[in-house]
């Protein structure tokens, strides 16, 4: 069986690594000529990290970032919420990976060379169009710099080609762009003191004024280390500027000012967003889920498949997952049964993946954020007269479950 990935992103070289594993032939094009280290932070969920577990990939990624060991949620006046412990530390058999996304992304671009060879991951080749006859699928690729134009075939193609995806629009060309929430994302990195456990994400504010932040690399000899942050607010009276580009630079008076009078014991936010060498602005969008992903030998993958709201975690993390169903279940079926394989992976991830394009919609487990908000604006004496005996501890659950990753004991 030969399979070709469209996008060479953390959804696609998972996906090609996964099927290379499993004795599949695949190549992979990759519409970038050069691929850089771009993005700032993102967390890998312990079910997907369970996945990379399964491609042998923990000694490549761990070192690269780190091992969350808790989650907190604020409110704007810095008054604790509610708090969980994280991977490991919570009891799963592997951790939550904060990491930067470019760190991660070169780290499996280098792995899936050298599993699949050179060759097999072919960059400057983007996909432009194909056809697919039910049996085999033909696709044309433009190769960025000469404009030359090279053609391929393969028993499966595979859309992992992000956001605004090719694949996703030949099957829905109505769709138009992404849609937007009218919120705005600041994203950067600063190197401060570490702060809390010094593995501590946190979200504070509520919708539409959030600040969410985490560390990326372990403590340097002077305890410094990276933090990711993301500051979040209401800019619908702007409008939607230009196409989503994860690296348009921002700016900081677009957004410092309702952010600057955060100073808490353990951390003087201001400070954090002035101390950040660029900042990247992304406005908060998603796609409706579809209602089928695979059409004849094509289906979709990650991003295309699903884009998402980047709140709970989940764009890498479901991307891997992805991955790996679509892996397994192509190589159990083998050769004379794609067509049901590709059924079967849309019925198991399409459902999955659009209840999290829902619940982060209803800001996902980040709800207790507002609530805390609607209730007690001016801040609380003790947080149990804010919440309901339970209450947080079940949306914290509540969304896990829906995103696969709870464990037996927060199960309802
Ligand atoms: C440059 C960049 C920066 C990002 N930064 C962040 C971040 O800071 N924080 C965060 O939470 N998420 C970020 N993301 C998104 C995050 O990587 C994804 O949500 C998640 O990893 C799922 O990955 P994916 O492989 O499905 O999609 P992506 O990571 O978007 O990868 C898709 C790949 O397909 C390629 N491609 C597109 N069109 C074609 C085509 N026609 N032919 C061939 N290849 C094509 C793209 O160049 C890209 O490499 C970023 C994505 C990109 C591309």
């Amino acid at each position: 069986m030969r399979v070709i990935i469209a996008g060479g992103g953390i959804g696609g070289l998972t996906a090609a690594m996964a099927l290379h594993a499993r004795g599949v032939d695949v190549q992979v094009y990759e519409a970038v000529q050069d691929l850089q280290p771009l993005g700032v932070g993102i967390n890998v969920l312990p079910h997907a990290m369970a996945k990379l577990d399964r491609l042998d990939l923990l000694p490549t990624v761990l070192p690269l970032g780190v091992q969350t060991a808790e989650l907190c949620f604020y409110n704007l006046h810095g008054q604790l919420i509610w708090s969980e412990p994280r991977g490991v530390a919570a009891g799963y058999p592997v951790p939550q990976l904060s990491v930067h996304r470019g760190r991660l992304h070169m780290a499996l671009l280098d792995e899936a060379r050298a599993r699949l060879g050179e060759g097999r991951v072919l960059t400057g080749h983007a996909l432009r169009s194909f056809t697919d006859d039910g049996r085999r699928v033909e696709v044309e690729l433009e190769c960025r710099g000469d404009d030359t134009v090279v053609r391929d075939h393969a028993d499966v193609l595979i859309g992992a080609d992000g956001i605004h995806s090719t694949v996703r629009r030949r099957f829905h060309p109505d769709e138009g762009l992404p849609q937007w929430s009218g919120n705005v994302l600041w994203r950067a990195t600063t190197v401060v003191p570490g702060y809390l456990t010094g593995r501590s994400m946190f979200m504070a504010g509520h919708r539409p004024h959030k600040f969410v932040a985490y560390p990326i690399t372990e403590p340097d000899a002077a305890g410094h280390q990276v933090i990711n942050w993301i500051a979040e607010l209401d800019r619908r009276e702007l409008g939607l500027a230009a196409r989503e580009d994860w690296n348009r630079v921002g700016s900081l008076e677009d957004f410092l000012p309702r952010f600057e009078n955060w100073v808490w014991d353990w951390l003087d936010v201001g400070a954090l967003i002035r101390g950040a060498e660029a900042v990247y602005e992304f406005p908060m969008v998603d796609r409706d889920p579809l209602d089928r992903w695979t059409v004849g030998r094509v289906t979709l993958l990650g991003d295309a498949a699903h884009p998402m709201y980047p709140i709970g975690s989940n764009g890498a993390s479901q991307a891997i997952l992805d991955a790996l169903t679509i892996a397994d279940l192509l190589a159990a079926a083998g050769s004379g049964a794609i067509d049901a394989a590709l059924q079967a992976y849309d019925d198991d991830r399409r459902p999955t993946t659009a209840a999290i394009v829902l619940s982060n919609r209803r800001h996902g487990p980040e709800v207790m954020l507002d609530l805390a908000q609607e209730r007690a604006p001016g801040g609380f004496a003790d947080v149990a007269d804010v919440f309901a005996a339970g209450e947080r501890e079940e949306i914290a659950n509540r969304y896990k479950q829906t995103a696969g990753f709870s464990l037996p004991s927060q199960r309802g």
